[in-house]
């Protein structure tokens, strides 16, 4: 059954349909800046502040300090410089007495591979049948724009929250994570925290596998094509069969699945890079994949299972180099992340979703992985009142022709709106 909404739910719901031509054009800017996680945040960072500000946002950007982080287990190292590519977190303060609320979002994607492969360029955001086309359109930039929305329909229908709205825009969601640490660190937590990536807009997210980077070595001896070796690329099969077999053993072990995922285990083998030169033997040659685990597996526990691993792989009697392969541990590492999907505003998102909607939320879990960890295991206030909800539907994340469902925008940012005044709570309702 759907009931009708409140004066003011009413009044931001009508403020996000006025609003929602804007807020497709803005997406479509968004999309047309590059902010792939290679040092490229800036300028989209910079139009996300500006923004933030225009709807009357309190706004503090700030770059992350690794020098503050990088004892926490939860910081990731980076190769990359964090200098000029910040974090941008806008507040609404409430009037008192209500629950905090913080929607995060984040501005980095992943990057293009083969440009060639997209029908609709990965940076024009073209819109053709109700999608909009672009890299990070969906993953995350959607997710951004809806954020942006809800707080600028709740200002222009004249609605005071008592709780306090904030709005995270983060870096490096899919690299390490260390964007929303950052801002963990610096205080912007709050009682409820809604995670705006990676959903349809029937589902939601509280529980996700954990994830361990490897950048795996492979050394030979350097020569003349004719020197004989040993060639670390003629290792790299037996590797790569190794990783396989181990995924297959281990996922039948344990008649293995997470949420509706059969055999979620997985290793990825993302990278490959070896040799400089047609006729030189290579020196070295690097594999760099992420091993994906259900709990209950730690990180340790995952990264031993690997080197054990390779150290069994050297053993064989067909194994043509001389040295065993090296593994080391660099890039995303996240712990298996298990919420309850009955916590506070899981279900006040669900409750929301049936008054407004008519619909049922239904929970999901990925296989994937989020910032959700920061907030539930934060040093000061950390909250389990947390899960990942909207930006709405897409395909081909992370690959050619990544789209976002337009109609879904106005969708979520309704659903968000109606659980940011449930739960922060309205001043006055005229
Ligand atoms: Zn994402």
């Amino acid at each position: 059954m759907r009931a009708t909404p409140s004066g003011a739910q009413q009044r931001v719901l009508d403020a996000i349909d006025r609003l929602e031509p804007a807020y497709r054009r803005l997406l479509q800017t968004l999309v047309r800046i590059p902010s792939q996680a290679r040092e490229e945040e800036t300028e989209a960072q910079a139009l996300v502040s500006e923004h933030m500000r225009e709807i009357g946002l309190t706004v503090d950007s700030f770059d992350v300090d690794v020098q503050a982080l990088k004892h926490l287990a939860a910081f990731n190292p980076s190769p990359r410089n964090y200098a000029g590519r910040p974090c941008v977190v806008g507040r609404r303060p409430g009037t008192g007495g209500g629950r905090s609320l913080l929607l995060n979002a984040h501005i980095d994607t992943v990057p293009v591979e083969t440009p060639d492969a997209w029908a609709h360029p990965p940076f024009g955001g073209a819109i053709e049948d109700g999608r909009l086309y672009g890299r990070g359109a969906c993953d995350d930039k959607a997710g951004i724009v809806e954020c942006l929305l809800v707080a600028h329909a709740i200002k222009d229908a004249a609605v005071e929250l008592e709780g306090d709205l904030t709005v995270a825009s983060v870096i490096e969601d899919e690299t390490t994570g260390n964007g929303s640490l950052a801002c963990v660190e610096r205080g912007y937590t709050a009682d409820g925290v809604i995670i705006v990536d990676g959903t349809w807009p029937e589902r939601f997210i509280v529980s996700h596998m954990g994830h361990v980077s490897f950048r795996i070595r492979l050394t030979g001896i350097a020569g003349h094509a004719t020197s004989g070796g040993p060639n670390p690329i003629a290792a790299v099969g037996m590797v790569e069969e190794a990783l396989r077999k181990f995924v297959e053993r281990r996922n039948a072990e344990h008649a293995q699945h997470w949420g509706a995922k059969e055999n979620p285990i997985f290793i990825n083998l993302g990278m490959v890079h070896g040799g400089v030169w047609p006729g030189s033997v290579p020196g070295e040659c690097v594999l760099e994949g992420q091993y994906g685990f259900p709990p209950p597996g730690s990180c340790e526990s995952a990264k031993q299972e690997l080197r054990d691993l390779l150290a069994t792989v050297a053993h064989r009697s067909d194994w043509p180099l001389r040295a065993a392969p090296s593994i080391e541990f660099v890039g995303l590492e996240t712990p298996p992340e298990v919420g309850d999907p009955a916590n506070p505003i899981a279900q006040l998102l669900s409750a929301t979703v049936r008054r407004l909607r008519g619909a049922t939320l239904q929970e999901s879990v990925i296989v994937g992985h989020c910032d959700l960890r920061h907030y539930t295991r934060a040093r000061e206030r950390p909250t389990t009142a947390a899960c990942l909800y909207g930006p709405g539907g897409g395909r081909n994340v992370h690959g050619a022709d990544e789209y976002f469902e337009l109609a879904h925008l106005r969708l979520v940012a309704g659903n968000l709106a109606g659980v940011a005044l449930e739960w922060c709570g309205v001043t006055r309702d005229r």
